[in-house]
């Protein structure tokens, strides 16, 4: 039974995030803005709706997300002119990667129409921003050509096992797999490539997938990462014996599909990447809790109502939706986030258990601010 745990809700002032102070002096936008441990900035990802159609366990319990949760109103959400203007000085400062997360973002209303704005964005190389997205899959086969007209690069889709039982306990809303797979076909169908499939691996309730799921994605081209059930928020329930650390899933893999390890694509890449020896394909393992990768994380975070946040488990944000709803300049609020990053000192993983940790107020909810 997972006791009732009301989280964090701006709204409810408890961790309100103030807007970060302008400073007087303002210097010219750059690239070379370092965090307290030599971190630049690089990647973004945004949260455009803090709804979803599933309930999965790990990040979204139905008996706390339920009908009587005191979810965003439309008025609170940053608009697509107002993301569009943040992501542009987010660019200005370096960022080159942007991921549109949730809730489930396909269940934002004409998400098309921001992406069309997003990929008009250049970095500060002159190239179009390396626009990703995040889906649970359900409305995939509604949307995915429309979201490649649109101008979106790459997707991932999350998927926690083929039995259908067994998905059901994890999303704990009844959707079936076979909708998923469809909306995976369909996205191959509008073209998009190099597709992701993330599982996450909840110990004693789906890791009996893990070789189906090898097995099926295996020789498909879509690369399948596996992630570690991971402590975010405050109401999952989380609890190390429910953790399978990806060193055993490699393990069992290996057993029936030999795999070895290939580099990085790039500093900072969360997957680490595995390939079959057979040439079939690559697998992915995203080990936040048993092999932390906080020294490479050049991730900031914006919720769906313009919180900045710095990490995935931080306790409370800043607000840079006052700062695009005032008279404040584009160079004001890049100022802005030059010196909220420089401060940044986050690592929660390496200290994961430790006092510090522990002492920390209650986390942030993922479905707010994106995985
Ligand atoms: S725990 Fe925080 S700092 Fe570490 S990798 Fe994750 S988001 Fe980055």
């Amino acid at each position: 039974m997972v006791e009732k745990v009301i989280p964090i809700r701006l709204d409810e002032g408890k961790d309100k995030g103030l807007a970060p102070p302008i400073p007087g002096q303002l210097v010219a936008a750059n690239t070379s803005t370092k965090d307290t441990r030599g971190r630049p900035l690089r990647d973004l990802r945004i949260s455009v709706t803090d709804r979803c159609n599933f309930r999965c366990t790990y990040c979204m319990p139905k008996e706390i997300f339920d009908k009587n949760y005191p979810y965003l109103s439309h008025q609170e959400l940053l608009s697509f002119e107002e993301i569009a203007r943040l992501t542009t000085i987010f660019a200005s400062l370096g960022v080159e990667k942007i991921r549109l997360t949730g809730g489930e973002p396909l269940l934002r209303k004409n998400l098309e129409v921001l992406i069309e704005m997003l990929a008009k964005i250049r970095s500060t190389a002159g190239q179009p921003l390396d626009l990703t997205l995040t889906t649970n899959g359900s409305i995939l086969r509604k949307k995915a050509a429309a979201l490649k007209a649109a101008g979106l690069h790459r997707l991932t889709i999350s998927l926690d096992g083929l039995n259908d039982e067994i998905f059901k306990k994890m999303n704990d809303v009844d959707f079936p797999v076979t909708d998923v797979l469809d909306g995976i076909a369909a996205a191959q169908e509008a073209g998009f490539t190099n597709l992701k499939v993330n599982m996450v691996v909840k110990k004693g309730t789906n890791d009996q997938e893990i070789i189906a799921m090898a097995k099926h994605f295996k020789g498909s081209g879509v690369t399948l990462r596996f992630i570690e059930f991971m402590d975010v928020g405050s109401s999952n329930g989380w609890d190390m014996s429910q953790v399978l650390p990806s060193k055993d899933v490699a393990e069992k893999i290996n057993a029936v599909f030999p795999i070895e390890a290939i580099e990085a694509n790039y500093p900072g890449e969360v997957a680490q990447r595995w390939r079959y020896v057979d040439g079939s394909g690559e697998i992915g393992f995203i080990s936040s809790v048993t092999q932390t990768f906080c020294h490479e994380c050049t991730r900031a975070r914006i919720s769906t109502d313009g919180q900045m946040y710095l990490c995935l488990f931080a306790n409370a944000g800043f607000d840079f939706k006052t700062l695009l709803r005032s008279d404040k300049s584009d160079l004001e609020i890049a100022n802005a986030i030059m010196n909220t990053w420089a401060d940044r000192e986050d690592h929660y993983s390496e200290i994961r258990g430790s006092n510090t940790a522990t002492a920390a107020t209650r986390k942030v909810e993922m479905s707010y601010i994106g995985g």
